[in-house]
């Protein structure tokens, strides 16, 4: 299996080259095909499989593709840490880099006032913990409406800092009409309780 076969446009394909990476790891050779097909996904797999590349590199395809809508972010990547939304945001920039996708880093521990400036220039992607866009979004700040495109990673993560009735919260604001994508080590039953609810077929995908 090689990353060409996977579907991915040239230049995301140049984008993994530059990265140094040979072939696609399990969980990306698995995953990127139905993400790239709007499918919604559940990943069981833990961090340094390369699960991040495996939603980072086919949602940036998938929102090349769409059109920008004024102001409206399209996707949303919860993160239960700074640090791993941090990771996220970093990977997003290397893998992104010839495309025109702006994106806003939510998280605590630092002042609101840049994020806030960055959403009123309109982004394309939000990468947040969800403690900070609850209350960017209970002061008004963000529009989720209009993000078609959901990841929850590292859900048992999630699960263990009490971030689930935050993540309920936040899945009702978006709209029906969407791709979810979630990553978990584990699959607790609130979990499995979370995917049913909020999820519409997903494919499982275990490595
Ligand atoms: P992650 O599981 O997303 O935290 O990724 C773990 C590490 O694997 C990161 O340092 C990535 O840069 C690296 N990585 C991701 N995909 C590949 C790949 N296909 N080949 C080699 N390394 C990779």
């Amino acid at each position: 299996m090689s990353f060409a076969d996977l579907g991915l446009s040239e230049d995301l394909l140049k984008a993994v080259e530059e990265a140094g990476y040979t072939e696609p790891t399990p969980i990306q050779a698995q995953a990127i095909p139905p993400i790239l097909m709007m499918k919604d996904i559940i990943g069981i797999a833990q961090t340094g499989t390369g699960k991040t590349a495996s939603f980072v590199l086919p949602m940036i395809d998938v929102m090349a593709s769409g059109r920008r809508r004024a102001l409206m972010p399209r996707s949303l990547i919860l993160e239960p840490t700074r640090e791993l939304a941090a990771q996220v945001a970093e990977n997003f920039e290397k893998y992104g880099k010839n495309h025109d996708l702006k994106m806003a880093l939510l998280i605590g521990g630092v002042q609101m006032g840049d994020q806030v400036k960055a959403l009123n220039e309109g982004v394309d992607v939000l990468i947040a913990t969800p403690g900070r866009l609850m209350d960017l979004f209970e002061r008004g700040k963000i529009l989720l409406n209009g993000c078609e495109l959901l990841v929850i990673d590292e859900a048992d993560r999630m699960l263990d800092m009490g971030f689930i009735p935050d993540i309920e919260f936040i899945c009702d604001k978006l709209p029906e009409n969407r791709q979810t994508m979630l990553f978990s080590a584990t699959m607790p039953p609130p979990i499995e309780k979370l995917a049913n609810k909020f999820m519409s077929n997903p494919k499982r995908i275990e490595t």
